[in-house]
């Protein structure tokens, strides 16, 4: 007898009969035996639309009245899913993150979860309850209720399912594993049965949705077994073949994984490009640029300097769109008050694609063989960042799906069967 923890995104539980569909997954889980947690999300559209509500409003929504709104997406799914539970002759208790609690800074609309107190979940689960639990939510020491950012429902499971030091980490979802890219953009993508640890958080944190970062970093921190899989297959497949299906996470690299030099190819477009020219050339000068930028609170990502002609430079740099006017508003104040610069230039049309795989640790030419891909289709690149696994460029954002393809066939990645 194990404990479980299952995690259903927002297309699982997107309509009466799905959330039905995955009552009758977790009644298959808990008559084989299973101590079963559920942290389901809001059903498929409900936060977009909750969010757009708010903006109706208020343009820019007030965090914590936005997070009392967003937040209740996830509440009607539980309710619904307890009782769906129930309908089948499941025991089941329904908890909002408050209740539970799952304590978070008060960082509203991206708050992280300091800890998970486990008595309450334990003692329904002594019971012989499924516990669903909301994803997304937690309470801040004030009690106010706050939300773990977009996606945030893969972090709640993993969380709570370290908290609980449960058996393993179950990500039910509308796909049936972590791809080697997404396939809803390149139909030849292939699904990966292993990845390591260290791939998925630099695949997560460079673009691919599949799962939340932190979800990732949870994982590794707290060696939390955790594994990607499709909730569409039908439920009553047996269980054997369904703990086996779908991708799991690793934390050793087999020998069979190190053949493969890329994994995976991510992308996004969530980022903008700012170019400051004419800044002299001398010490101090990123630390007076960037110095008032981290002061807002922006989060800064690729930076490039260019050789100093005459004295002076550019100096590039990239933040995310959300804060790209933010970012605009400092240098032209704060930044423009202490350093003699040329004009500031944007650009939020800007895609970062990277290559990820750990393979590319022993291996050399991945770098010429991106860019040589890249070249081959006439795609300029604007710049380039590298860590040991991943090599990331980024480019004009309507280029950005042609060179995910032609990365993705170059680099032996397609499916030969597609
Ligand atoms: P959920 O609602 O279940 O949390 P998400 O939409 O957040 O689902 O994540 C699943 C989606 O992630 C897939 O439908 C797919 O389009 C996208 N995705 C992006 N990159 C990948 C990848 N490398 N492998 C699989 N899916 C990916
Ligand atoms: N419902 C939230 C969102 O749409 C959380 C999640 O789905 O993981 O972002
Ligand atoms: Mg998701």
């Amino acid at each position: 007898m194990a404990l479980i923890v299952h995690k259903y995104g927002g297309t699982s539980m997107g309509s009466v009969e799905r959330i039905s569909n995955v009552a009758a997954r977790v009644a298959k889980w808990h008559r084989a035996g299973h101590r079963m947690v559920v942290v389901p999300s809001a059903m498929s559209g409900e936060t977009n639309r909750l969010i757009a509500l708010a903006r109706e409003i208020q343009a820019q929504p007030d965090p914590r009245e936005l997070d009392m709104i967003a937040s209740t997406g996830e509440q009607v799914s539980v309710g619904l899913l307890a009782m769906a539970l129930k309908a089948r002759g499941v025991p089941a208790v329904s908890f909002a993150g408050w209740q539970v609690p799952v304590r978070t800074d008060d960082a509203f609309t991206k708050a992280r979860i300091s800890s998970i107190d486990d008595a309450r979940v334990r003692a329904e689960l002594d019971a012989g309850k499924v516990v669903v639990i909301t994803g997304f939510q937690g309470v801040d020491p004030d009690g106010h209720i706050t939300t773990l950012g977009r996606g945030g429902s893969d972090t709640s499971a993993v969380a709570v399912a370290a908290a609980l030091g449960a058996d393993e980490c179950l990500i039910y979802t509308d796909v049936d594993g972590v791809y080697t890219t997404d396939p809803r953009i390149v139909p030849e993508a292939r699904r990966l049965p292993k990845v390591t640890f260290e791939e998925m958080l630099e695949m997560a944190s460079l673009g691919s949705k599949v799962l939340q970062i932190r979800s990732v970093e949870f994982a590794g921190k707290y060696r939390v077994k955790t594994r990607v899989l499709s909730s569409l297959t039908p439920p009553d497949i047996a269980l054997a073949e369904e703990s086996e299906s779908g991708t799991l996470i690793t934390f050793e690299e087999d020998e069979t994984m190190e053949q493969a030099v890329i994994s995976g190819i991510a992308f996004n477009r969530d980022e903008a490009k700012i170019t400051i020219g004419n800044v002299p050339d001398r010490p101090g000068i990123a630390y007076q640029i960037l110095g008032p930028v981290a002061d807002a609170n922006i989060d800064v990502d690729m930076i490039i300097q260019n050789q100093s002609r005459g004295g002076t430079t550019d100096f590039s740099f990239t933040v995310h769109r959300n804060e790209y006017q933010k970012a605009l508003e400092v240098l032209d104040g704060k930044v423009r008050a202490v350093v003699q610069a040329g004009e500031i230039t944007g650009d939020p049309k800007i895609a970062k694609v990277s290559v990820v795989g750990i393979g590319m640790r022993s291996h050399v030419g991945i770098a010429s063989l991106m860019f040589q891909t890249l070249y081959n289709e006439g795609i300029n690149i604007q710049m380039i960042s590298t860590s040991e696994i991943k090599i990331s460029v980024v480019i004009d954002d309507k280029y950005m799906e042609l060179a995910v393809r032609a990365l993705h066939k170059a680099f032996g990645l397609d499916n030969p069967a597609a």
